[in-house]
């Protein structure tokens, strides 16, 4: 007998054929999917005592968003004179490195983590890739994302922003700190928490920090996140008379557990080096337009087969809808072509090719037998009828994330009703805003 069945719907699984079922169901055990197919099949060998009716809704992978920095949420609203600002390194400067990165507790981390994942997982997103910055409290501060994870019951992969920017006892605090962490977690079985380990840029650590880290995380067996070619290559040319990428190839830093992030001013021959080492790219398109900074070659990358995710930086709303649609609108405009990045293509990037990024394609990113139960249900409101060949054209077109009514993770109920099950959402609000005054009293900006 199975745990719980999601009768009814239209279920998109996001399987190898993308097949979606008009009235289908899903039987779950554990945290696994144990049958996925037509409502009759499903109902006709699988009964449950928790049944789940997703009749007239959509039913779909939860999404994933391959960068965040829970914590940066404290940046939201912060009275800021943009008009200061004449570069993206004057944005992080005078700006985000002093009064936010720095400025954060072991408390906002906590706090913000809650805030910021459990405003996801209400929006359907259920796992994350956590980058955490905070300088002043390095020692133990992954633990307080865990914990906010842990009580939340996402799924999450988890690391921090080692870097030389400060001086040399932060970064080898950073480095320890994503070593403790991985190991941490690294044989907890059927956990919802693993780590990765974190490098913040090629600009801000020395080339033999970077062989350094690609050692240690090739020893552990750990995957590696970076930030690459988010400012321009100038700035990496006179540093190293070399791009970001030929630095990052040259230091044999690269290899398909490595997650890159941003990836803006990328030419043909630096996304051949991508794809000749099969690096995993997040894509995130507003904090880029926030910062001027420019439009990644997407369908540059897509084209050469390159693995490409969503990631939204935390920048303003955590719904990972809204970054699904900006990614498929944004590449239109700007190569002059509505053909480029179809909707299926879209709603990859934040399911499938996300699961990819983070080498998770096994567990989660689609619905089939085996995967983890990870799954949400909408509740649209189309001017259409809900028919299967219209599930990509459906989600893109219609839903937002507050349409998001039931949200399972590793096969338990953990939004029901657009409500977080597990935790106070008020006593959340309260703290986060508490966490983020202070913040703000420390800084000067208040
Ligand atoms: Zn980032």
């Amino acid at each position: 007998m199975a745990d719980i069945l999601i009768r009814g719907g239209l279920v998109g699984t996001q399987d190898a054929q993308r097949r979606v079922f008009a009235d289908g169901a899903i039987a779950i055990e554990g945290n696994r999917i144990v049958a996925i197919g037509t409502r009759a099949e499903i109902e006709a060998a699988h009964s449950a005592p928790t049944i789940i009716d997703a009749s007239g809704k959509i039913v779909a992978p939860g999404l994933i968003c391959t960068h965040t920095h829970m914590p940066s949420v404290v940046g939201h609203n912060m009275p800021v004179d943009f008009s200061k600002f004449r570069s993206f390194m004057d944005l992080l400067t005078k700006w985000w490195w002093p009064d936010v990165e720095e400025q954060t507790t072991y408390d906002s981390i906590y706090w913000t983590t809650l805030w910021a994942a459990g405003k996801m997982l209400k929006t359907g997103t259920t796992t994350v890739c956590e980058m955490v910055e905070a300088p002043s409290v390095v020692g133990g501060c992954l633990d307080k994302s865990a914990e906010a994870i842990g009580e939340l019951g996402s799924r999450a992969v988890i690391c921090y922003e080692s870097t030389q920017r400060i001086d040399e006892a932060n970064a080898e605090a950073g480095i320890n700190e994503n070593v403790r962490f991985f190991k941490k977690w690294k044989d907890v079985r059927e956990g919802r928490v693993t780590g990765r380990i974190g490098v913040h840029t090629a600009f801000t650590t020395s080339e033999e920090m970077l062989r350094r880290v690609r050692g240690i995380a090739t020893d552990l067996g750990a995957g590696l996140v970076i930030h690459v070619a988010e400012i321009p290559p100038a700035m990496l040319e006179e540093k190293y008379g070399r791009t970001a990428p030929v630095v990052l190839r040259d230091t044999a830093f690269l290899g398909p557990d490595v997650l890159a992030v941003h990836c803006i001013h990328m030419t043909p021959e630096e996304i051949a080096i991508w794809k000749e080492h099969d690096v995993k790219v997040s894509h995130t398109p507003m904090s880029n337009m926030l910062g001027g900074s420019g439009v990644a070659p997407m369908v540059e990358m897509l084209a050469q087969g390159i693995t490409v995710s969503l990631g939204h930086d935390c920048f303003f709303t955590l719904d990972l809808f809204q970054y699904v649609r900006m990614a498929y609108l944004l590449h239109k405009v700007h190569h002059h072509n509505p053909g480029v990045i179809p909707a299926f293509q879209a709603i990859d990037l934040a399911t499938t090719g996300a699961a990819k990024a983070l080498q998770m394609e096994r567990e989660i990113g689609s619905l089939e037998v085996g995967k983890k139960a990870d799954i949400i249900i909408i509740q649209p409101n189309q001017p259409s009828p809900l028919l299967p060949q219209l599930f990509y054209d459906t989600l893109i077109n219609d839903v937002d994330g507050a349409d998001v009514e039931t949200v399972l993770v590793d096969g338990k109920v953990v939004v029901k009703d657009r409500k977080l099950v597990n935790v106070d959402e008020e006593e959340i609000r309260r703290k986060v805003v508490e966490e983020t005054t202070a913040l703000w009293k420390r800084s000067g900006a208040i």
